[in-house]
């Protein structure tokens, strides 16, 4: 070694041991992002806010005294059309009711901002359309007492409050949500705990709403605690929008609590990127820490996420923050939801394009809740029977079946316009399969098929053991052994077939494909 390899190797030893003494940062957790002055990045506030100290605005408390709910408050913090000038003065509609935080969100200038669509009304919201129900999936006739809905055998849903932090356009419950002459207080959860306490088969209870976490914490406990007292009970589920309309409020008190209960797990309800905030990276980050498993119940929205590339950034952001995309839903029919409302085939779409693209971690579960009340129905084989151009036919679980009025009309969203789809990323050497779809493309076969020639892929794997292949069972020539093999010799051309041009098997006949072919 000479000097200079001597000075070169000391300095890498130092440069080593400054990076291994170094704290370690890590960059990759959002629930560390800083913001450009170094300190914890936060989400943009609207400019009427900007006065707000941090600690009011930081308080969930606040957060909700201050919701925005009227026209001329919204009119100071967005540039509304007539639409929606026409849906905040409709007299009879579903309650409007944003925290500031969340509203600030929005982009002022862009009617068509997906956080936007979800919280401010059209006038449009007010049209009937077919198929439209108050209650469609029939809730209040699944009711022992009331709030408490027990549809399937081992679980039930347990309606605690009507109130939200923020309301949604198209909420399935609007034919109570927010309004607080129906709300559910001690009396009725004393009445759906007696009811548990009766019923031994519930092993499993989500509380939703509403969304209990709007409840006094002390309230909220109380209902934990009741839970937690009876012995059949295994496991209670949260069902809560707060840690996205108003993530401060998952605080340390709150998480403090929480713990006491388990197994307690939460599903939260992102639609779109955009929610994914640092606030509600910390939020998360706070619950995961407290031990809750986290999922996630995306609605699936014309003009907020009816897009595999907007899906394909919210999943990828959600199991970033440890959250695993649990349902993907089908629009409820019900009043309100008409101009959010996709045809199953959108859904379909969107499910091919996650699954095998992506993480399997990041690909929900695509259902439509049963018109009329048989539960969530997967739109898979087995469950989807049938379907045509204006309706799709299901089973559910136990072989009740219904059917979903498809919407009479669709406005796919503007691809050009989408940043999302031009920022699409095709994996490498493979054209997308979404290409069929979305393409003037008819078919389209993998890299190499052509090299190796059609159903050369099979006939390449047979020259390597052809014992292998000799065709018995379905198809087999009675009395013969079964047939010789045709073997391609090394580098002989096999036919020319065009696509479609195959020859079919005649009835009685052995398929080539399948088991292999018998001269
Ligand atoms: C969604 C729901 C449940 C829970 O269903 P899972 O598929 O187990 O998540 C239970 N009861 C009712 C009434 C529901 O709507
Ligand atoms: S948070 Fe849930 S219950 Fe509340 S308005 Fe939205 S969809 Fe309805």
């Amino acid at each position: 070694m000479d000097a200079h390899e001597i000075k070169a190797a000391v300095a890498h030893q130092d440069a080593t041991r400054a990076l291994t003494e170094a704290p370690f940062v890590n960059l990759a957790d959002p629930a560390r992002a800083l913001g450009p002055d170094g300190k914890l990045a936060v989400s943009r506030r609207a400019p009427i806010w900007e006065d707000v100290p941090d600690a009011q605005w930081n308080d969930w408390r606040w957060q909700l005294s201050h919701r925005v709910n009227d026209l001329d408050e919204i009119e100071k913090i967005l540039e509304l059309t007539d639409e929606e000038r026409a849906g905040l003065s409709a007299p009879g509609k579903f309650r409007v009711d944003i925290t500031p935080y969340f509203i600030s969100l929005i982009d002022p200038k862009d009617p068509s901002d997906p956080i936007r669509r979800q919280v401010i009304p059209l006038g449009r919201e007010q049209q009937a359309f077919t198929a439209m129900m108050e209650d469609s999936l029939a809730e209040d006739r699944h009711s022992p007492v009331p709030g408490l809905v027990h549809r399937y055998p081992d679980r039930v849903l347990m309606l605690v409050t009507t109130q939200c932090a923020s309301y949604c356009r198209y909420c399935t419950r609007s034919r109570i949500v927010g309004d607080p002459t129906q709300n559910f207080n001690r009396r009725e959860h004393e009445a759906q705990l007696e009811y548990l306490r009766r019923t031994p088969q519930v092993r499993d209870v989500l509380i939703s709403g509403g969304d209990g976490l709007t409840l006094a914490p002390k309230l909220f406990e109380s209902i934990l605690r009741g839970l937690r007292e009876i012995p059949h009970i295994e496991i209670i589920r949260i069902g809560s929008r707060v840690p996205v309309f108003l993530p401060q409020r998952i605080d340390d008190e709150l998480c403090e609590v929480l713990e006491k209960y388990h197994p307690l797990w939460i599903n939260l309800h992102f639609n779109h990127p955009n929610e994914i905030t640092p606030e509600v990276s910390r939020a998360v980050d706070k619950l995961a820490k407290a031990g809750l498993p986290i999922g996630n119940q995306s609605v699936l929205l014309a003009g907020v996420n009816d897009c595999v590339h907007i899906q394909r950034a919210l999943v990828h952001k959600l199991v970033a923050n440890r959250i695993r995309p649990y349902y993907l839903y089908q629009c409820d029919l019900v009043e309100g939801s008409g101009h959010f409302r996709t045809p199953v085939g959108k859904g379909l779409e969107i499910m091919e394009g996650l699954r095998g693209h992506t993480s399997g971690y990041a690909v929900p579960t695509y259902v439509i809740d049963a018109p009329g009340g048989g539960g969530k129905i997967p739109v898979m084989p087995n469950y989807l029977i049938s379907y045509s151009d204006h309706k799709v036919v299901l089973r559910n679980y136990e072989g009740y079946i219904t059917t979903y009025e498809e919407p009479p009309s669709y406005q796919a969203h503007d691809k050009t316009s989408c940043a999302y789809c031009q920022h699409e990323r095709p994996e490498p050497g493979k054209t997308c399969v979404l290409g069929l779809l979305e393409g003037e493309r008819m078919w389209i076969e993998p890299q190499d098929f052509r090299e190796t020639h059609a159903r050369g892929n099979i006939e390449a794997h047979r020259l390597q053991d052809p014992s292998k292949w000799v065709p018995f069972g379905v198809g087999a020539i009675e009395g013969s052994s079964g047939g010789t093999l045709r073997v391609l010799e090394a580098g002989a051309e096999p036919p020319e077939y065009g696509p479609g041009e195959e020859p079919r098997p005649r009835e009685g006949e052995p398929t080539g494909s399948a088991h292999g072919e018998l001269l």
